[in-house]
């Protein structure tokens, strides 16, 4: 009876198995249509100076507008993009479309873009960039690469390189989601990053959890110590804001400051409301 039963499980997980590999296979051709189709596309999240609530940038974060599933956000493709290698062409087409829209953006405004460790990883990674930024008018210094901390730890050599020859090109770099890796000072100082971006995660916990302000406070002098402009994303209430701009930190980023938009419905500036809110914030920081 036993052996029957254990028959059958290991049989149900077979076909488990079968059908998770059938989907995922499902969902790359699908990908691959659907960057054929153009359904695809760029939302802009702005980043904004803590001191005067003005739009320093914008973060694109892909979307794809499915003709069955409706809008999937990229929790639920970019996994699997990455483990089929769709991921190479889907950033591909991000980085193009991002130099793109920065092209019309004034001087001062950049565009940051998510790049994945497997295309961080990709033999031609720099080619592939350098043709990218050959093909298009926009000015190296107003794209900026996102990156996580997973990359430094794979090949610390490689690494080290291919960020200082992006350096060289001009580019910005960021250290993404930091604080949820393997975080290592050491990582901070031995690679030259623009801007680290405190995890979201943390900037939620404000306020709530006594280690986050610890945290979040020495993050920020961290980063400010070594030159980097220090990014909170997930900034969703005032009081995060205040909080934040208080102890240092350049720029803000979350839905109280805007929510990811598609490009045609992106606006300039944020509310007056906290416009006023940051520069009073800054002023009573000045007079001190
Ligand atoms: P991320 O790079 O850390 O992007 C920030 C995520 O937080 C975005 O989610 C954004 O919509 C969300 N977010 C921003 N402000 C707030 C807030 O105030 N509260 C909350 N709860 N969430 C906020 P999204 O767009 O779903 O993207 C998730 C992740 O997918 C990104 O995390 C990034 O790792 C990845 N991703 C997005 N676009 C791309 C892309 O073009 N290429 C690659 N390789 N990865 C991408
Ligand atoms: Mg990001
Ligand atoms: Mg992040
Ligand atoms: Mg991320």
């Amino acid at each position: 009876h036993a052996k029957k039963s254990g028959r059958n499980t290991f049989r149900s997980y077979r076909k488990g198995m079968d059908e998770l590999i059938e989907k995922r296979r499902a969902l790359e051709a699908d990908i691959e249509r659907g960057l054929e189709r153009g359904e695809f596309e760029l939302y802009l999240q702005p980043r904004v100076s803590a001191l005067d609530a003005l739009i320093v940038g914008y973060e694109a974060l892909v979307r794809w507008k499915h003709p069955e599933r409706g809008m999937v956000q990229p929790g639920d493709f970019i996994p699997v993009a990455e483990v089929s290698g769709k991921i190479i062409e889907l950033g591909e087409w991000v980085q193009i479309e991002a130099c793109r829209l920065a092209t019309g953006f004034p001087e001062h405004l950049h565009i940051s873009v998510n790049v994945s460790p497997v295309q961080f990883r990709h033999p031609q990674f720099l080619e592939r960039i350098e043709a990218i930024l050959d093909a298009s008018e926009v000015s190296p210094h107003q794209l900026e690469l996102e990156i996580t901390e997973s990359v430094l730890i794979d090949d610390d050599q490689r690494a080290r390189l291919i960020l200082g020859h992006l350096k060289t090109l001009g580019l910005r770099i960021a250290l993404d989601d930091f604080g949820t890796g393997y975080s290592s000072l050491s990582y901070l100082s031995r690679y030259p990053f623009d801007v680290i971006k405190i995890d979201r995660s943390f900037v939620s916990a404000l306020g709530t959890e006594e280690t986050a302000d610890a945290i979040v406070r020495t993050i920020i002098d961290l980063g400010s110590g070594l030159g980097m402009r220090v990014v909170a994303e997930g900034v969703e209430t005032l009081d995060q804001a205040r909080y934040l701009s208080v102890a240092g930190c350049d720029e803000l980023q979350g839905y109280l400051l805007g929510r990811p938009q598609p490009v045609d419905s992106i606006a300039s500036e944020v509310s007056a409301e906290i416009v006023s809110e940051l520069t009073n914030v800054a002023r009573l920081q000045a007079r001190r």
